[in-house]
């Protein structure tokens, strides 16, 4: 198989976390990733000033309230490129749609989007789920980011596959994923191990210092969201995805990691769900 292009689109800067350390990986075996958010985040994850709207109004700091934009934007962006550095990931983009992004506002987004994927031309696009929590749960209801970036891109990929009068080659990308975070367990289609990444993960998301990130915060986290989906796949750590449709396939398919359960005993299970493979405890 040639190198792969893999297209991950998100409403905000920290949500290609969800998929970092899978994208770790491909970056690993060598296929191209790009990283794209649709805002830099200035509003919905501005903790700081967020809190010091919540003080009364004589006692909140002019500092904070008369914030220079412009620099959150950078740090902003800043941290982003850093957290995708430490998967490997240098092709970041940053639409600088305003907050709360809404599509009807802002639909030159699905030209920004579409263009991108005739540039890169992707075989697998992993983007924001259009569903409210849940596969089977109402197509997106609430007024969200992460759901209009969802429609946006949804308009976007339909743009590109349809001859335009741009006079480009149409592309229709045949492999599209939701990042598991937005969706239950049991409708999760496969999670892929990431036990040996997980120190990178937390490296990654202890950078969102604008959000309020702290080591011990982002440790917590992780352990805990890693942790769920890697011990419902009976493993350490593990990022979940949900496909959107059924795959096309030449026979039963299954990973070579699965298989060799087989002949695994109990004890050898327990000590992989631990992470202490190979050693007597
Ligand atoms: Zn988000």
């Amino acid at each position: 198989m040639d190198k792969l292009n893999i297209l991950s689109i998100n409403a905000h800067p920290h949500d290609f976390t969800h998929m970092a350390a899978t994208l770790g990986i491909h970056r690993e075996r060598g296929d191209n990733v790009i990283v794209v958010s649709v805002t830099a985040g200035l509003n919905t994850h501005n903790e700081k000033l967020h809190d010091e709207l919540m003080k009364p109004f004589n006692e909140r700091d002019p500092e904070i309230l008369n914030q220079d934009y412009k620099e959150l934007e950078k740090i902003k962006k800043l941290e982003l490129r850093k957290a995708c550095s430490i998967f490997g990931i240098s092709d970041v983009r940053v639409l600088d749609y305003p907050q709360p992004f809404r599509l009807a506002m802002y639909n030159d987004v699905i030209e920004d989007i579409s263009s991108i994927i005739l540039e890169i031309r992707p075989h697998i696009l992993i983007m924001q789920s259009p569903y409210s929590k849940g596969h089977h749960g109402r197509i997106g209801v609430s007024a969200d980011d992460h759901i209009e970036t969802a429609r946006a891109t949804l308009e976007a990929k339909e743009a590109a596959a349809i001859p335009g009068d741009n006079q480009k080659t149409p592309h229709t990308i045949p492999i599209i994923i939701y990042p598991g975070v937005y969706f239950n367990n049991d409708d999760i289609d496969f999670i892929v191990d990431i036990s040996d990444w997980f120190e990178k993960r937390v490296e990654a998301e202890a950078l969102y210092i604008s959000q309020g990130h702290s080591p011990e915060w982002s440790r917590r986290r992780l352990l805990v969201s890693l942790g769920n989906t890697g011990w419902f796949s009976n493993t350490l750590y593990g990022e979940a995805f949900v496909r959107e449709k059924p795959e096309l396939v030449n026979s039963i398919p299954f990973s070579s990691l699965t298989l060799n359960r087989f002949e695994e005993s109990v004890s050898a299970k327990y000590k992989r769900m631990i992470g202490k493979k190979g050693l007597d405890f």
